[in-house]
């Protein structure tokens, strides 16, 4: 099969419109006649949901929690990209797009990536005229900082709460919606599997959390807005609940997975305290505009930092990466901190943590500037660790984040099924092998708000879509399959926890495909998650009921499937030899110690194709074509 990317011809400047003039339209008065789902409510899906109804559509809305509003996407912190160039350092539409393309590490299309900067100036119109509180300097302007990768000043924020506020703005849309009645929300649905009639996706199985009953909804398409896959390593950035199941249930339907191996290492977390946790937290990357990451010069030097003197102190970014410093792209600052500590340079109890200092930003603008900037965030790593951050440099180390890889999609962010749309972190498209800070945010809003009101119509004009109920016998299957695998669960009666097992996973994809891989390794990672996933099926201890509010069932469900995708994550990245991005090969590195592409065998999106849970997944893949930008080494120095 040869996947169609469907980007449009013409000049990269002109794609995006010339596209939008030729698609189809639908009626206004056809409209509401269409019924289209979309999953999730986090910035990509709530955007969605809330620009189709407007539109007209009839929209069906669902997420896993009690209220839209707690999608993970409410824990952004640092900001929302935009090439706006309020600040006059040069910025536009084509700087941001070469820099997300070379901080992708050259594993994006050129035209979506494109369409993303000409985009990302609208949504910050979109979202001040739904009163998002964005920071603004002195005379009014709204005000900007450096995330990584950039030389300019682009980022748009809400002190460290930008997610929230902006989940906020889509939420207050969506609700508008609902009181205008085309807009219906399920809260407390998860969607356990998609349902495909004669290859077009149709509609959804949902499990009701609060009674367990599984219920069918129909649509004329489907939109998966469902969030990433960190969570698949145990201790992540990411919310608790954020899960794979969604797509990896549409995986199993047909629909392809690419990428899965580019998977985001942030590497400015809190330490790894002990195994009590269940989650990490973030320290923004927006604090790399002020903060200075050093570690001793000498292996071993166990002294406070204040009694380390700036001539024993390695400012190891600054030092290696002159140009951009602090602000280097996440993948190059959380390899470098793996480096330090393994030359034994790590700071704290571990040694696995390298500090962000702010004592000279202090003394250069003053306290309260820094906590006008960032106060929550101090604040929020000061509960944690109890140490003042204001007083002593904050202790950081990297850790799993965020997920470029995801389900395939053409320019029109439909799957290779067709009916079946994907936006945000849940699709794999705009950022290659490596995601620039403060892109998510971009990429969830321009997908929701710009892309798919447009795309959606196009395909709906289009296709021939006959008239289904839930009575067709593809629910009734797709119920069966469900249930079975709940019944299942319930039946092991085994003796270890879900959260034993979750960890245990974790701890191989954590060593084995994590910051740094090896074709050994990763050998070695697929015996383990097999191991484990039988012994999961045989000894997983799942409590309570079914036809009940049952956390231990949802739970139990989403770390079963995190077992057979972790062994597709970890069998892409052994297919994929080269180093890019955020997936480095040890086998494949400069002299130098930075990611070593090999263009003329792996510059393509890596599409598996689903074939049987004990089958070889087959591999497709899109080639990626350079007609504006030419693949060089990525350099930062
Ligand atoms: C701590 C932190 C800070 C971040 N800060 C920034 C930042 O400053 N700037 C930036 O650009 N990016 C940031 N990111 C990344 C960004 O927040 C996410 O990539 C983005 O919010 C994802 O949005 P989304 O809409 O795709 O998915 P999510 O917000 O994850 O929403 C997923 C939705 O899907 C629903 N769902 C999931 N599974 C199912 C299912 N099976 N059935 C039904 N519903 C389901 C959930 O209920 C939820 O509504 C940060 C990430 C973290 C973890």
């Amino acid at each position: 099969m040869t996947l169609d990317s469907k980007i449009p011809p013409g000049p990269l400047e002109e794609k995006w419109d010339r596209h939008k003039f030729t698609m189809k339209l639908v009626n206004p008065a056809n409209k509401r006649k269409f019924t289209v789902i979309v999953v999730g409510t986090g910035l990509a899906g709530a955007s969605a949901a809330a620009s189709l109804g407007e539109l007209g559509y009839n929209v069906l809305s669902f997420c896993i929690h009690d209220s839209p509003r707690r999608a993970h996407s409410i824990a952004a912190q640092g900001g929302i990209n935009a090439a706006k160039n309020y600040q006059n350092d040069g910025d536009s539409v084509y700087r941001l797009f070469y820099d997300t393309i070379k901080g992708g590490d050259y594993r994006s299309r050129e035209a979506n990536v494109y369409r993303l900067a000409q985009n990302s100036v609208h949504i910050i119109d979109q979202c001040v005229a739904q009163g998002v509180p964005f920071a603004r300097e002195y005379g009014g302007m709204l005000d900007n900082r450096s995330f990584g990768g950039a030389q300019v000043s682009r980022t748009f924020y809400a002190r460290g709460q930008t997610g929230q506020q902006l989940l906020l703005g889509a939420y207050q849309a969506l609700m508008r919606q609902v009181s205008a009645g085309t807009v219906t929300i399920f809260p407390r649905r998860e969607m356990l599997d998609l349902v495909v009639i004669d290859g077009e996706a149709r509609g959804i199985v949902t499990r009701n959390l609060l009674t367990g009953e599984l219920e069918s909804y129909a649509a004329h398409a489907v939109v998966l807005a469902t969030g990433g896959y960190g969570t698949a390593y145990f201790l992540s950035t990411n919310a608790v609940q954020s899960n794979v199941t969604a797509a990896w249930r549409a995986y199993k339907r047909g629909a392809f997975f690419a990428n899965p191996c580019f998977t985001q290492i942030h590497p400015t977390c809190i330490p790894v305290s002990g195994e009590h946790q269940s989650k990490l937290t973030l320290m923004s990357e927006s604090l790399r505009n002020d903060g200075r990451v050093w570690v001793p010069k000498t292996p071993g030097d166990t002294r406070p930092p204040a009694q380390i003197p700036e001539s024993e102190r390695d400012y190891y970014l600054e030092r290696r990466y002159p140009s951009f410093g602090n602000l280097v792209p996440r993948d190059v600052a959380s390899r470098n901190a793996k480096d330090v500590c393994d030359d034994g340079r790590g700071v704290g109890e571990t040694g696995l943590a390298v500090y962000l200092d702010f004592a000279d930003a202090i003394g250069r603008l003053g306290v309260e500037t820094i906590r006008s900037r960032y106060g929550n965030l101090f604040d929020m790593y000061k509960r944690i660790t109890d140490e003042d951050p204001y007083k002593v440099p904050m202790r950081i180390y990297p850790a799993i984040h965020y997920a470029m890889g995801g389900l395939w999609v053409d320019y029109n962010l439909m799957s290779n099924l067709p009916g079946l749309h994907v936006l945000g972190e849940a699709n794999f498209s705009d950022h290659g092998a490596n995601r620039l800070g403060a892109s998510a945010l971009m990429q969830g809003l321009a997908d929701g708000y710009f892309v798919i009101p447009y795309t959606i119509g196009d395909y709906l004009a289009s296709a021939k879509l006959p008239a289904v109920t839930t009575d067709h016998d593809a629910f009734e299957g797709a119920r069966a399959t469900a249930q079975d695998r709940i019944s299942r669960l319930l039946a092991v009666h085994g003796r270890r926890s879900v959260r034993e097992f979750h960890r245990a996973l974790g701890a191989v994809l954590w060593d084995d495909v994590g910051m740094s891989r090896t074709d050994q390794g990763l050998r070695n990672a697929v015996a383990k998650i097999r191991t484990l996933r039988e012994e999961f099926w045989q000894d997983v201890s799942v409590p309570g009921e079914e036809s009940n509010l049952n956390p231990s069932l949802d739970y139990a469900g989403r770390v079963a499937d995190y077992f057979e995708f972790g062994e597709l994550l970890a069998l892409d990245a052994l297919h994929r030899t080269e180093s890019c991005g955020g997936h480095f090969r040890e086998e494949s590195q400069t002299p130098d110690g930075e990611a070593l592409r090999d263009d003329e065998h792996f510059s393509y999106v890596a599409a598996w194709e689903f074939t049987g849970l004990d089958q070889a997944p087959v591999l497709h893949k899109e080639p990626l074509v350079w007609e504006n930008v030419q693949p060089t080494q990525r350099s930062y120095k």
